[in-house]
């Protein structure tokens, strides 16, 4: 059994959540009949509890895949299999979200959901676009009615659903028919252009609609990736801290490394592989280029005292800059960077007394050991 550090939100009916706050997040479900009758292959769970992993694809879902002791706070993994349970089917029940933490996340099924999720960061951005919820199908966030309109701006036909509907840059987007349109002329599963019908309803919040661009099927143009050139060199110094009173010594490696080819690469890739973060994807594709500025950086949780390293990632595009939010990989809560001064005051991950730095100097590659080594 491992013990979960994350925070515990108190339980809520599932309904009460709007499905982007359920998204790529974990649940505590608890065993009650309601569960086994929506997925009689579930593992009865001795423990009382399921852990799952909500994502939202067209049809919003859980993928249940451990146990969970709600006493003890401790769960255990089900090894190679999850257990997909409709949200549907559960909207009444009761259940606490958990902010996602990498040993969750490093569950094989999980990943594949992530993988898959990193192939439609576009639509996920979409998901951002509240303006538009009141004309999303219920339980299905992906799909939106959308108008057709004339020339004159009148309707031509009822609200059409689109799927799949995606940001193409200059305020157009793009979807997919999910029915057959015998005014456009077009079938299931065609392409249409979209642009935006924007206005502020009474109480100054923004409101609007999706319009079927007639004859327009808008491309998502291709994002080229650069590294940030930087005008001066950054330095790089690792700091051994160690504690005397329970014996945890750490080596964080700060700055940037010397073959920034390779870390560039990977971060690169992943770009490819996972997309931005869905809250910046959109930029991304107005710009149709972006400089990425990368380096380690020392972090800190103030919720269970972690202290890691993590990328430090800037998006620079032509007028803005954008970073991300990181998360601490025990406890799933925020996290908040150390400046250099503040190295000296770090509290011990274990016992809380004051960490000592017992070496610091320069670095040129990280050691293997350290796990992230580039
Ligand atoms: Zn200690
Ligand atoms: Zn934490």
């Amino acid at each position: 059994m491992e013990k979960l550090i994350s925070k515990i939100t108190k339980p809520k009916t599932l309904k009460s959540y709007p499905f982007y706050d359920l998204d790529e997040m974990f649940v505590v479900l608890p065993d009650e009949k309601i569960l086994h009758e929506a997925e009689k292959d579930l593992p009865a769970s001795a423990s009382g509890s399921y852990l799952g992993f909500c994502f939202i694809d067209g049809v919003p879902m859980i993928a249940i895949n451990a146990f969970f002791n709600k006493d003890t706070n401790e769960y255990e993994l089900i090894d190679d299999k999850a257990f997909f349970i409709a949200v549907e089917q559960l909207e009444n029940l009761k259940v606490s979200l958990v902010k996602p933490n990498k040993k969750l996340m490093q569950h094989p099924i999980i990943q594949n959901i992530r993988r898959f999720y990193g192939s439609i960061v576009g639509v996920r951005a979409t998901r951002l676009h509240r303006w538009c919820d009141e004309n999303r199908i219920y339980g299905q966030p992906d799909i939106v009615a959308c108008f057709v309109l004339d020339e004159k701006k009148q309707a031509v036909e009822d609200l059409l659903p689109i799927e799949n509907i995606k940001y193409t840059g200059n305020n157009t987007w793009q979807g997919i028919l999910v029915c057959d349109s015998d005014k456009l002329q077009l079938k299931r599963g065609d392409k249409v252009g979209l642009t935006a019908m924007c206005h502020k309803d009474d109480n100054q919040n923004l409101t609007g609609s999706f319009v079927v661009d007639m004859g327009i099927n808008n491309e998502p143009p291709k994002i080229f990736i650069m590294p940030y050139e930087q005008e001066e060199n950054i330095t790089r110094k690792f700091y051994t801290l160690s504690c005397t009173s329970c014996g945890y010594e750490k080596t964080f490696y700060l700055g940037r490394g010397a073959n920034t080819e390779r870390e560039f690469g990977v971060i690169a890739s992943n770009l490819n592989e996972y997309g931005a973060e869905p809250f910046v994807q959109d930029s991304l594709v107005d710009a149709g280029k972006v400089e990425i500025d990368f380096r380690r950086e020392l972090y800190y949780c103030r919720h269970c005292g972690q202290i890691e390293t993590k990328f430090k990632t800037r998006y620079i595009l032509e007028d803005h800059t954008v970073s991300i939010q990181y998360f601490c990989s025990e406890c799933g809560e925020s996290l908040s960077q150390v400046k250099p001064a503040e190295i000296k005051k770090l509290a011990c991950p274990n016992c809380k007394e004051t960490l000592k730095i017992k070496e610091s100097g320069k670095w040129d590659i990280v050691p293997p050991e350290d796990g992230n080594y580039w």
